[in-house]
């Protein structure tokens, strides 16, 4: 392992055994980039395999011109506006739960355009690193004369608008991106069609006002990943160890000596806790609070039959004003969308699942037929309320903890950006200095 580089690294010595919790996008990637740099690692999983929880079937989206954060100034309206519909794209279900009602308030807070602006670079520059540390797993793959099987594809992302308004408000974004080096198009609807012809219908109906295309965008099958890399990880020496639950992180003396499960302590002087919208709570009785809670969302899939896929897009579009998107993953259509904040309750409620389908189908009719092979999911998306994801060493109220580490909060964005803070966060434990600044990333920007 490399000894420490830089002022940005952590004081103490490279940690001699690394246990991370989870084994989601973001905890794989973790595990992999750590035995990257030549960590010994246990990835410790619940479920019986990688991926199977918010990671098991996401929108797909690699999108890096799409960072800003949910929350801004025309939320609270939606959230009025949309109250009591069942089929609505956000919904709120309060709950007697402290931890909600914090939440909720430091949402309600950052619901500001120069809040959501503020945002955006940071989050960028991890989507970036992603892209990158994305390619370099294609490549070690590839150098070993394997395939690394994510159905992924760089098609580019379509964000179609409904509105002269929203494509407007849109096109400032367009600045920001084109200052990074990130190269959008604004399309009329006519060359929205052109680009995508699945778009059609919608455009008959009159439903497309423009469109911004990001051509370096991409999509992906997240649980295809997750399994991929944890097979990697394992073949880097990481101990993947899935049906193990962690039921405490262990802390003796300020420093982190490994985690209880239910019958076995396995030691480790450092712990990464990428444990997705479980975080916050596994993190809560070593006294450290962080604003990490689930925000659920459904997903349907169809499997594109010969004579369907001719008729599904190529290109994957961003309906805004449907609040869904759908991606192309080999040959299956995802498509994906809702937002509930309603606690840690992880039933399929078919009338919100089904209103997915239907706002697919309002977009794109000809995926009607497809409807008797719809499979529906839902998951929990592990949010922040300032829509970037908490990555570094934690501490508690009470002072430091030498060895504890998060990786999480991603919300919304972590196939976006999971592996680019996994490399980051791999750099900070190892030593080295973080290939970004992971400054905005800290706990401590919600220590108010
Ligand atoms: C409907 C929907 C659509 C989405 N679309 C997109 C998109 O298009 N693009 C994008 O970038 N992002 C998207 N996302 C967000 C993205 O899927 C999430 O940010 C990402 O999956 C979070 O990954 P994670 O590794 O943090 O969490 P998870 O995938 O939930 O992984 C955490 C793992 O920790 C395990 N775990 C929890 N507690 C314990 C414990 N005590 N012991 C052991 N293991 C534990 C869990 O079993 C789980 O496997 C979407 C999310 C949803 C719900």
């Amino acid at each position: 392992m490399t000894s420490p580089a830089s002022s940005s690294a952590p004081s103490h010595v490279a940690p001699s055994h690394i246990v991370v919790i989870g084994a989601g996008i973001v905890g794989v990637a973790t595990a992999y980039e750590l035995a990257l740099r030549g960590a010994s690692v246990t990835l410790l999983e619940r479920r019986e395999g990688a991926g199977l929880e918010t990671s098991r079937a996401n929108g797909g989206q690699l999108s890096a011109c799409e960072v800003a954060p949910w929350a801004g100034p025309e939320v609270p309206g939606l959230i009025l506006k949309w109250m009591g519909r069942d089929d609505a794209p956000f919904r709120l279900r309060l709950k007697p739960d402290p931890e909600q009602w914090l939440w909720l308030m430091r949402f309600l807070s950052r619901c500001r355009a120069s809040a959501r602006a503020e945002r955006v670079l940071p989050n960028l520059q991890l989507a970036l690193l992603t892209r990158a540390r994305l390619d370099a797993y294609r490549a070690a793959f590839a150098g070993r004369g394997e395939t690394f099987d994510m159905d992924h594809a760089q098609n580019g992302i379509l964000r179609v608008f409904r509105d002269r308004h929203g494509l407007a408000e849109a096109r400032e974004g367009m600045a920001r991106m084109d200052a990074a080096g990130v190269e959008q198009r604004e399309l009329s609807p006519t060359d929205c069609v052109a680009l995508e012809p699945a778009l059609a219908a919608a455009f008959q109906k009159d439903e497309i006002a423009g469109g911004i295309y990001c051509p370096s965008d991409g999509m992906g099958d997240a649980h295809l990943f997750c399994r991929e890399l944890a097979a990697a990880a394992e073949s880097l020496g990481v101990r993947f160890r899935a049906g193990e639950e962690v039921e405490a992180i262990e802390v003796h003396d300020g420093k982190t000596t490994g985690v209880r499960l239910a019958d076995e302590l396995v030691a480790a002087d450092a712990v990464v806790v990428a444990a997705g919208p479980m975080t916050a709570r596994l993190l809560r009785p070593l006294g450290v609070r962080l604003p990490v809670y689930p925000v659920k969302g459904y997903s349907v899939t169809l499997p594109l039959e010969e004579e369907a896929g001719p008729m599904a897009p190529n290109v994957s579009v961003t309906d805004e004003a449907r609040k869904v998107v759908v991606s192309r993953l080999g040959n299956r259509l995802r498509a994906a969308g809702q937002a509930e904040i309603g606690g840690y309750d992880l039933t399929l409620e078919m009338p919100r699942a089904r209103s997915v389908f239907q706002a697919l189908t309002g977009l794109m009719p000809q995926m009607n037929p497809l409807e008797a092979r719809a499979e529906y999911w839902c998951g929990l998306r592990p949010m922040s309320p300032d829509g970037s994801p908490v990555i570094g060493e934690l501490a508690a109220r009470s002072g430091p903890i030498q060895g504890l580490f998060v990786n999480g909060g991603h919300g919304t964005l972590g196939w976006t950006m999971g592996a680019g803070s996994a490399a980051a966060l791999a750099d900070l434990i190892c030593g080295s200095a973080p290939q970004l600044d992971l400054t905005p990333f800290s706990h401590k920007r919600f220590s108010f």
